[in-house]
């Protein structure tokens, strides 16, 4: 029997599976886990600070099926039958039922596509939803004109990065989720249109010949096709119609496969920290040790959103009532930028070169006027645009179906506790830097801020790395 038969069918609609671990955990001699920070974050009862270490499950004296709810069910699942499958708990379609399912649901996907409603790409932060004390400043506060080391040098500088290392990353992981998988011999465009199907932003890659996941797929790999086969308004992108991820892979990638990175749920997450900032990657799939599924993907802002939430239990260090322009965290020179009249295309070779995660949209005049992330980009597979990459900037901004008016800013005489009180509280991956005239200053992203609060304590700079 298969999940969908299980009650699940509301869900299916797309190549792609989704795996509620609440309904794993609900199954009938499932063993009833003790209550979790992160489940008492869900039902927005934190603990404190203290109880993280009782409750954090313990590996090492009761086994991963006691110390893992979430993980034991998956593990004990009945493998789906059939070649390609994985043995897990949630059904992947290979690629031949996946286009049936997607031509079942949405018309061979040649019917405009509707873009999720805002909450689907929200799931995965809704459940750490806080009504919390936030990180605001003092008006105490001493404001002393000391560096950025010289405050990790004071006491309590470190007490982020203890919090990361005692907490697990099954701590951050929500009880339910949706997860979707592509089997790597579904056709690129199919791909990329069930992420946008589904409201995620990257899915797990599984090879059935290795029986074993390879890769992710993210906006940005949508991004690198599009960069690699577009060249005219007027000339089909044919490639995008007929290759499959795995030859896209094997293509881009020319043999140089870079390993799926992964982490165990029982690793710490100050290790999920520096792996996502080192890796220079916004996905982090969290796989059960026994049975290799995918149980969760871990993000800069479900990390951020976590400490943000339980530290706010813990002693304040006195670097968050310093400004932004005293500590200088973040990147003020050579930015990457896009002007507002500039082709989409233009962006997306940006994109490519720099490696960023999002562009200052700026006018003739240097002044910030909107911001173009890597996610908005999936916007032209939504709306089906991706061979209109003449298209400006700033009218790509205007077609979003799904954005944020204006711009997310912070000036340089912000306290750095208001900045991640505002970055937690939008939800947004960075905050652009501006002057009282929105001149653009820098960008302050979620890895500057993880690797100054969680890694830059243990004297490790992976974002230079
Ligand atoms: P995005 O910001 O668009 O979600 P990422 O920065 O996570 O994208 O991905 C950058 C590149 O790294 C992409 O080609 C993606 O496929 C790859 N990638 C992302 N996550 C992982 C991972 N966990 N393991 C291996 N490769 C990954
Ligand atoms: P992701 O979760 O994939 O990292 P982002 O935070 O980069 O996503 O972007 C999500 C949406 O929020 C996009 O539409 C993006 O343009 C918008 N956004 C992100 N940061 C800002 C900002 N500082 N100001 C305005 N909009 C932003
Ligand atoms: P991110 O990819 O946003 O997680 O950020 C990785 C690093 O790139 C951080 O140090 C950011 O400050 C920096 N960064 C992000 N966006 C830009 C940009 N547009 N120009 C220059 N640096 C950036």
């Amino acid at each position: 029997m298969s999940f969908l038969e299980q009650g699940d069918s509301l869900l299916w609609s797309s190549p792609a599976v989704s795996t509620s671990s609440e309904r794993i955990c609900g199954k009938p001699g499932t063993k009833k886990p003790s209550r979790t920070k992160q489940e008492a974050a869900e039902q927005r009862e934190p603990q404190g600070p203290g109880e993280g270490a009782r409750t954090r499950p313990a590996a090492e004296s009761t086994g991963l099926e006691a110390t893992f709810p979430k993980a034991t069910p998956l593990a004990q699942a009945v493998p789906l039958a059939g070649a390609g499958t994985p043995l897990t708990g949630w059904d992947l379609l290979p690629a031949d039922c996946a286009a049936s399912a997607v031509g079942s649901s949405t018309d061979e996907l040649e019917l405009p596509m509707e873009f999720p409603a805002p909450e689907a790409w929200d799931c995965e932060l809704k459940d750490l939803e806080e009504d919390r004390p936030a990180l605001s400043p003092s008006p105490q506060a001493p404001l002393l004109s000391l560096s950025w080391d010289d405050e990790l040098r004071k006491p309590g500088a470190q007490v982020y990065m203890h919090f990361m290392q005692e907490h697990s990353c099954y701590d951050a992981m929500a009880t339910s989720s949706k997860l979707v998988v592509f089997d790597t011999t579904l056709e690129i465009k199919k791909a990329f249109f069930a992420l946008v199907a589904n409201g995620v932003r990257a899915a797990p890659l599984w090879d059935s010949r290795k029986q074993s996941f390879v890769g992710m797929l993210t906006i940005t790999d949508f991004i690198l096709v599009l960069h690699r086969y577009y060249r005219s308004p007027l000339v089909q992108i044919y490639e995008i119609e007929q290759h499959t991820i795995e030859t896209w892979r094997e293509i881009y990638l020319q043999g140089c496969f870079k390993p799926l990175v992964s982490i165990s749920p029982n690793d710490s997450l100050f290790e999920a920290v520096y792996s996502l900032i080192k890796n220079r990657i916004h996905r982090l799939p969290v796989l059960d040790p026994v049975s290799g599924t995918v149980l969760y993907i871990l993000t800069h802002k479900r990390l951020l959103k976590f400490l943000h939430i339980f530290g706010a239990l813990l002693p304040r260090p006195s670097f968050l009532y310093r400004t932004i322009q005293d500590l200088g965290i973040g990147t003020f020179r050579n930015l990457a930028v896009v002007l507002e009249t500039a082709p989409v295309l233009t962006a997306l070779d940006v994109f490519v070169d720099r490696r960023v995660s999002a562009l200052p949209v700026v006018n003739e005049s240097g002044q910030v006027v909107g911001l173009y992330s890597r996610f908005d980009v999936i916007h032209l597979a939504a709306q089906q645009t991706y061979n209109q990459l003449d298209m400006t900037v700033g009218e790509a901004l205007r077609q979003r179906t799904l954005c944020l008016e204006g711009v997310l800013s912070c000036q340089p005489h912000e306290t750095l506790g208001e900045v991640i009180d505002r970055i937690a509280r939008e939800q947004v991956h960075r905050l652009v830097l501006v002057d009282e005239t929105q001149n653009l200053l820098g960008v302050v992203s979620l890895s500057d801020i993880l690797q100054a609060l969680v890694l830059s304590p243990a004297g490790i700079d992976a974002l230079s790395a």
